[in-house]
């Protein structure tokens, strides 16, 4: 139990945690193993009585996200449930990544709930306390930390309150934070029916917008989907008008259908309706004090380009690791500032070329026109390199200072030479922890006042240092890497700078932890 909290006057009794997560869909279940993994006492508080999801949402994960899974040493989980594929496009436009330099060279087809549940298999192999079935209502915040209430009449009390709480966040609105951005001009209804005849499966453009029908289950085949014969049918259909507010019934969908393809083809027996729009939106701050957003609480966007789950998962792994710090008290709470200056700007990125595909979308034909312009463009290497580099979270610097082109980018998963014979990179990010990489003299560098928190490896490498889109760099002496896996420090022959960038990112020395 953290000392702090017992300086906190309380009314009730409430259970004390140091973080509580409010939400339990991949970003919330990907931050509490993070947390966990740093030893955090952490708490999500889930809505939904089990993980189970109903509606199909994300299809999948791109290159990044998997190389995040392969640092945390699960990344093999999902391989083998899944379907590698290029996934990654724009437009319309496929975007091949199989020349980048990554040791996942492509997607992952993978439905949400199967994602969800290797996470949540995952997660409960940590220690995490989940409280399922209850709603967090609200919260009070104060210096020493967070009152959160529970719809069941319970409270949590907490140092940190993290809203991974979705769209709709409630967390974001108690928290007052504003949700600046842009209204919806498109509405498609997405469903999983039965149906009397069953269409041709494929998908349709035409005035309205995009449609299609699909099969939830599917073999990929030479880089073609090939959809199993039988099973319900997955439905998406673009309505004529946009702003609904109700849930969709299957009386909605019957009539979308009948507007676009002039039969509804004996459409019944719906497993779930849903409906999703382009509504773009961006929390003007990733954090209100000892209150912080990821994942859809903080972005909402058009599915164009499948970015939005992986851009959560990828928001927890930038903030468990500082959470963490801060609640052990090895960094002051400025630290997660960091993870608004760092994120937000990848949340904004993400919004901007969503809104540009939906544009894209557009059926008239100036539209197209201007779309197969983009998608002759994106024939070129350095256009396609660029943009699926964004897509895929491979390209992603955070502003570090300059220097090095490594600095503020992902580390390369190399093959090393160590002491203790060969390695990946990623195997040393399996517990969270940071690495000091030592190319050079063994003895040249060292951490020894940080040793109880950050790793010092004495490495080889012989292979040449390749950046996705930057190609080759020159190889560095000596590198500092985060636990999610950026690089922080690049050194040359000597150590200036490291002492200053352990500093900043892993605290002082002679911190109290
Ligand atoms: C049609 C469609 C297709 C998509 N395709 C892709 C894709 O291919 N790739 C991709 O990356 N993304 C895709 N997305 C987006 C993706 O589904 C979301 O970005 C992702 O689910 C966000 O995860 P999250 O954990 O942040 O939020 P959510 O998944 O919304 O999870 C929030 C959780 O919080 C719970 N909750 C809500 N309020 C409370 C509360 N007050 N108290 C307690 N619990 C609460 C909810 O039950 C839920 O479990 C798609 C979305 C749609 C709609």
């Amino acid at each position: 139990m953290p000392a702090l909290l017992h300086d906190v006057d309380r009314n009730t009794a409430a259970t004390e945690h140091e973080v509580v997560i409010a939400g339990g869909g991949p970003t919330g279940l990907m931050l509490a193993g993070e947390l966990a993994l740093a030893g955090i006492d952490v708490a999500i508080v889930e809505r939904r009585p089990s993980q189970e999801l109903i509606g199909a949402r994300a299809g999948g994960l791109h290159s990044r996200t998997i190389e995040l899974l392969d640092q945390r040493g699960i990344a093999d989980r999902f391989l083998a449930a899944g379907q590698k594929a290029q996934v990654a496009a724009f437009a319309g436009t496929r975007l091949d990544i199989s020349d980048f330099p990554t040791r996942h060279p492509y997607g992952l087809g993978l439905w949400q709930n199967q994602i969800e549940r290797l996470l949540a298999e995952w997660v409960g192999e940590l220690t995490v306390t989940i409280y399922r079935g209850r709603d967090v209502t609200g919260f009070v915040q104060n210096d020493a930390g967070v009152d959160v209430a529970l719809s069941d009449g319970q409270s949590l009390r907490a140092e940190y309150l993290v809203g991974c709480d979705g769209g709709r966040s409630t967390i974001r609105k108690a928290a007052g934070i504003e949700f600046p951005g842009w209204n919806p001009t498109t509405s498609a209804i997405i469903a999983e029916v039965e149906m009397a005849t069953v269409p041709e499966l494929g998908m349709r453009h035409d005035a309205i917008g995009t449609h299609g029908f699909s099969r939830m289950e599917y073999e990929i085949r030479d880089g073609t989907v090939v959809y199993k014969d039988e099973g319900p049918v997955r439905v998406m259909v673009t309505e004529q008008r946009v702003g609904s507010t109700s849930e969709p019934t299957l009386r909605d969908l019957s009539e979308a259908l009948i507007v676009v393809y002039g039969t509804d083809y004996g459409v019944h027996s719906p497993r779930w309706i849903s409906r999703f729009t382009d509504m773009t939106r961006q929390a003007a701050s990733y954090r209100a004090g000892r209150v912080l957003l990821a994942g859809d609480a903080a972005h909402v966007h058009a599915p164009d380009g499948g970015q939005g789950l992986n851009t959560g998962v990828q928001d927890a792994v930038n903030l468990g690791w500082k959470l963490a710090q801060v609640v052990k008290r090895t960094s002051p709470d400025s630290l997660l500032d960091s993870y608004h200056a760092e994120r937000h700007p990848v949340g904004a990125r993400v919004l901007r070329n969503t809104m540009a595909a939906v544009a894209l979308r557009r059926p008239d034909e100036r539209t197209t026109a201007l779309r197969d312009t983009i998608a002759e463009l994106l024939q070129m290497d350095e256009p396609r390199k660029r943009l699926a580099a964004e897509l895929t979270g491979l390209g992603i610097q955070y502003d570090l200072g300059t220097g090095h082109p490594l600095l503020g980018r992902r580390m390369p998963d190399l093959d090393l030479i160590t002491d203790n014979g060969p390695l990946r990179v990623f195997s040393l990010l399996h517990g969270a922890r940071p690495v000091v990489l030592n190319f050079g003299e063994p003895a040249g560098l060292s951490v020894s006042a940080w040793a109880d928190r950050v790793q010092k490896v004495d490495a080889n490498y012989d292979g040449t240092w390749e950046l996705p889109v930057i190609g080759a760099v020159t190889a560095p002496a000596a590198l500092l890497v985060r636990p999610d896996g950026y690089v922080a420090w690049v050194g040359d022959q000597t150590s200036a700078g490291l002492e200053d960038a352990l500093m900043k990112w892993f605290g002082s020395p002679t911190a109290a932890h």
